[in-house]
């Protein structure tokens, strides 16, 4: 149903359906529409400012983190949106848009690469204003007394984000929970498709530490999912998508014991020719496979088609000099290498006070001395001697906004993201069977020939070998596709630009670049498939056009999510694109096929 079908409901319908929201029945409209109703205008100013902050971003009801996709979407407004407060209203919606057979859109922080948020003449429950946040120092699931003992836990409304979560649960609990390397995305956006952070290899996914969740269903009930009520549901909500189930309204996570220390590590290290870079690989990787593939260390390793190797790595439960230990034969491999490998920029080793690793304030304050480092100071990062030049480059940005909360803050690597428009995107599994002997050359190889064609990052963190035993276990427990326990890795491929927004003078996405990136990123994944076999993609982080996606999503997984899916949902009202159960309806979500 559309505003231009006959059956789309009347003024004094959609006033019932305010009254029931108590007034938080909005209209949506389209903030990018002002560059071109009103380029020269101060509001088109204030957008073109505001386009690079994902506080802003998240604040709209019309905008979405990315801005579109080259041959697959471009953000669109909603008709109407329910800014709901509480679970009445989130059913309420969810009634309405069943009973008059609307487009239902669910939308938390807006950060769905694949579009999953947005969709135009539909009807849009934005969580954005459902933020209450409760730790709980023995939390017990609903009619689990005796059944699970007490643990501390954190119960977060379904429009928080991470920095909340850890505000709430690290910077003033001093304990860990499980959420996002991201601050601004969307609690229940990210644990819904499994959720990884930097330090997964201890804790598992976010959906691993998942106790209960509060949702409403189709039928408008609102139901409490967890081990022992409606377990299937709970498990479906484990990874297995998000808008596809039920509108979570709430969600209940363990939370961990906070070690001493997270670290830092971040160097990049140029080759001057192809054979040394190949031979730098093998080095890195066999280092990788030797001294790093634990649960203390994370994130990303990035093979670039330059020849320069970028290491941007997270530590957990290790301090400074254990941290230097760990690394000191890499570089010093590199340095004393005869091959002539030159550092671009800084090599930061370093660590800081886990409480403080999501505490701007702290950062603010000392920052400065992480991101330029002074010897001397045993907490903080260590020049090394193989230093070359001085590239300075911020870690965080605040949002600068009048009135916005000083805590809020964004990591730089993740602002590039922030109003984007993707020319292309994939994700794939990397099997640790790659990391034995036998392997890495062929892990190497592929590494490289990929390389020609597009930059791959490594991301440790979202691959599960290596994590501790109880994490694994936990992930295993979810709806993620299994791959995700066999392998080491995920390595990404994207690229895009921005902001840019079809239609816009000045802001037009390049859209040759982007096919021809596309093809570039289709080709790189094809060489890393060669090595990794068909082992699945991450559905949070992943391929628009993803062929045989129920398989590489979700693996022997998806015919038992499917039956969840039309026991809670029999006619398809909740919609994703790639979604549990979507290959039902045309790809917009508007007709059943
Ligand atoms: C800059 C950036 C960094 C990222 N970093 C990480 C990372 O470190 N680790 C990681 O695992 N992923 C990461 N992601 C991917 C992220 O997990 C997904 O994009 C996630 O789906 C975003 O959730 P959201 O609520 O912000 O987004 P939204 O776009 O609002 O929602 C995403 C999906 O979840 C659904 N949804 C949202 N809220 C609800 C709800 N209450 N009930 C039911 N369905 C709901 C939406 O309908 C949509 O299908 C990153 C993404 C970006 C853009």
């Amino acid at each position: 149903m559309r505003p231009s079908d006959p059956g789309w409901p009347k003024p004094d319908e959609w006033a019932v359906l305010n009254e029931q929201v108590e007034g938080n029945l909005i209209p949506v409209t389209f903030p990018i529409d002002v560059l071109k109703s009103a380029p020269k205008s101060a509001a088109a100013e204030q957008l073109k400012r505001e386009i690079h902050n994902p506080f802003y971003l998240a604040d709209q009801p019309g905008l979405t983190e990315t801005l579109g996709w080259v041959d697959a979407w471009a953000t669109q407004p909603s008709a109407y949106a329910v800014v709901a407060r509480n679970a009445a209203h989130v059913a309420a919606a969810v009634n309405f848009a069943r009973n008059h057979r609307l487009r239902l859109v669910v939308k938390g922080r807006g950060h769905s690469y694949v579009g999953a948020s947005n969709a135009p003449d539909s009807l849009l429950i934005w969580t954005r204003h459902m933020t209450d946040l409760r730790v709980h120092d023995a939390f017990t699931p609903r009619g689990c007394a005796g059944k699970i003992a007490p643990q501390p836990a954190v119960t977060m409304d379904a429009g928080a984000y991470w920095l909340e979560a850890y505000r709430a649960v690290t910077t003033r609990g001093g304990r860990y929970v499980q959420g996002g390397g991201c601050t601004t995305v969307g609690v229940a956006g990210l644990l819904l498709g499994g959720g990884f952070g930097s330090f997964s290899k201890r804790y598992g996914t976010a959906a691993g530490s998942l106790l209960e969740a509060e949702v409403v269903t189709a039928d408008g009930k609102t139901l409490t999912a967890n081990a022992y009520t409606h377990p299937d549901l709970f498990w479906a909500l484990k990874g297995g998508g998000g808008g596809t189930f039920a509108t979570v309204t709430r969600l209940t996570v363990r939370t961990h014991d906070l070690p001493k220390y997270f670290g830092i590590v971040s160097f990049k290290v140029k080759a001057p020719s192809d054979e040394a870079y190949r031979k730098l690989l093998r080095e890195f990787v066999s280092f990788y496979a030797k001294h790093l593939f634990n649960e203390h260390w994370g994130e990303q390793a990035h093979v670039r088609s330059d020849n320069v190797l970028e290491i941007k790595m997270l530590s957990q439960g290790l301090d400074s000099q254990q941290c230097h230990n760990v690394w000191r034969p890499f570089l010093d491999w590199v340095k004393d290498s005869p091959l002539e490998y030159s550092m671009v920029g800084r090599v930061v080793i370093g660590t800081l006070p886990a409480r403080h690793m999501w505490d701007a304030e702290w950062l603010g304050e000392n920052w400065p001395e992480l991101a330029f480092p002074r010897n001397g100071n045993p907490l903080h990062a260590l020049l090394d001697d193989i230093l070359a030049d001085t590239v300075r480059e911020p870690l965080f940005r605040r949002d600068e906004r009048p009135g916005a909360a000083p805590w809020n803050f964004w990591w730089d690597g993740d602002g590039g993201q922030v109003g984007w428009y993707i020319w292309g995107y994939d994700s794939l599994w990397m099997p640790a069977g790659l990391l034995a002997n036998d392997g890495q050359t062929r892990l190497c190889d592929a590494l490289f020939t990929a390389s020609r064609h597009a930059w791959v990052e490594l991301h440790f963190n979202k691959g599960l070998v290596g994590a501790r035993p109880e994490a694994i276990a936990a992930v295993a427990e979810t709806a993620m596709n299994p791959a995700v326990l066999t392998a080491f890795a995920l390595a990404i491929v994207s690229n895009g630009e921005g902001p840019a927004y079809p239609g816009i003078p000045r802001y037009e996405p390049d859209v040759a670049r982007g096919r021809a990136s596309a093809n570039a990123i289709k080709h790189c994944i094809e060489r890393l498939r060669a090595v990794a076999g068909q082992s699945g993609s991450y559905v949070n982080e992943t391929n628009y056009f993803k062929q045989e996606w129920q398989q590489s999503f979700w693996g022997a997984n998806y015919p038992r999510l499917a039956q969840i899916k039309r026991k809670y949902d029999p006619h398809g009202l909740f919609f994703a694109h790639h979604g549990v159960g979507s290959e039902e309806w045309s790809d917009d979500g508007f007709k059943q096929i």
